[in-house]
């Protein structure tokens, strides 16, 4: 049984990035490899907008994302948050035993670069992590504005999760200051779950080489020197990289720019359309996520019922809301490699059996 995810990650994977999986292995130490793995980085490189090495992690993001957490900091982490992946964070800072200070906001509220600049000029942190694209409550904080208040506090690594909108919109590294930039495969790139990505600073490298706790399978001062040899410091999971070789091809054949305005146009599609529905965008529209939409359930429509017709009858699932919002929201994604026409299909279903989904009784 086969059928379409339009949940915000894992997505739908196309034909041809399978296909390339199917390459057979080759030594993760011999030529073919390192060519493998020199071939990506300009590209990848491209997209993250940084001049800084992208290392390539055999893990989901969440593995990355606290491995570097304990490369970088021992003083105290600011966790801005807003949903329950930067809620997250505070919890895998507190259980590596770094001391950790929870910023929270509303969810669905973005994180406010004010509140980020009066924690910050107390002086009690090294580092800070936030969540650009909240997948849980569909909420795109202002990075650009959050970045130009953390690069005033030169001590502050900042870690900065762009897991659910990395090559949905544009994210120049370094140009907006991001120390580490961390995004998995599973979700805008639309590759099977299993690799994740991540650019680092020297400023950050600078820092890992002081922490006497980095441990090893994380370790970034491994993965650079393994990476100056056009290696990873364990055996990855090479299908992927030939997954993301592929995707990369895909990529730079559309264009960034075009990947990006195609991005918004969908996503445009969707608010729309659920909207004339009767439903709200569960954030303020200002800071609703470009690669997903997460709506309030407004009209208490059964999202379980809702979601097992759209599986039965037109092969596609969305999302029933994540955690303590579960069925008081839904969320439809929008990431990869979707079409207006695929988009449109998808909507013409929901709408259609929105019709005929019941509401649950309060
Ligand atoms: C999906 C997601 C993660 C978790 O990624 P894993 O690959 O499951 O570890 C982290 N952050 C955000 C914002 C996500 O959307």
């Amino acid at each position: 049984m086969s059928y379409k995810l339009f949940i915000p990650g894992p997505i739908a994977v196309s034909a041809k990035t399978m296909e390339a999986m199917t390459s057979a292995p080759i030594g993760h130490r011999s030529p073919d490899f390192v060519a493998l793995y020199q071939e990506v980085q300009p590209r990848l490189q491209d997209l993250f907008g940084t001049t800084d090495p992208v290392f390539l992690s055999t893990s989901s993001a969440w593995g990355i994302m606290e491995g570097a957490l304990r490369n970088v900091s021992r003083k105290r982490v600011l966790n801005c948050m807003n949903g329950a992946f930067s809620d997250k964070w505070n919890d895998v800072a507190n259980r590596n035993g770094i001391p950790a200070t929870a910023l929270k906001f509303e969810w669905g509220q973005p994180v406010d670069p004010e509140a980020v600049r009066t924690e910050l000029a107390t002086g009690n942190y090294d580092a800070i992590t936030l969540i650009h694209n909240e997948t849980s409550c569909g909420c795109m904080s202002d990075l650009p504005a959050l970045m130009a208040v953390i690069r005033e506090f030169p001590d502050v690594i900042s870690l900065v999760d762009t897991v659910s909108s990395f090559s949905a919109v544009d994210i120049p590294k370094d140009a907006l200051g991001i120390d580490i930039m961390i995004t998995g495969s599973q979700k805008a790139l639309a590759m099977p779950p299993g690799l994740s990505l991540c650019s680092v600073s020297d400023r950050a490298l600078k820092r890992a080489e002081t922490q006497s706790n980095r441990g090893y399978y994380f370790d970034l001062l491994e993965f650079l020197k393994n990476h100056e040899k056009g290696m990873t410091p364990s055996t990855p999971n090479i299908p992927l990289i030939y997954a993301l070789r592929s995707k990369l091809e895909d990529i730079f054949t559309e264009g960034k720019e075009a990947r990006f305005a195609r991005h918004a146009r969908l996503n445009a599609k969707v608010r729309t359309t659920i909207k004339a529905q009767g439903f709200e965008l569960f954030p303020d529209e200002q800071f609703g996520s470009l690669s997903l939409s997460c709506f309030a359930n407004t009209r208490n429509l059964d999202i379980g019922a809702l979601n097992k017709s759209l599986k039965a009858e037109h092969n596609l699932v969305i999302d029933g809301g994540y955690g303590k919002i579960k069925g008081k929201t839904f969320r439809i994604s929008n990431m990869g490699d979707e079409t207006d026409e695929s988009i449109q299909t998808m909507l013409d279903a929901v709408v259609a059996t929105m019709a005929k989904t019941p509401v649950v009784a309060d």
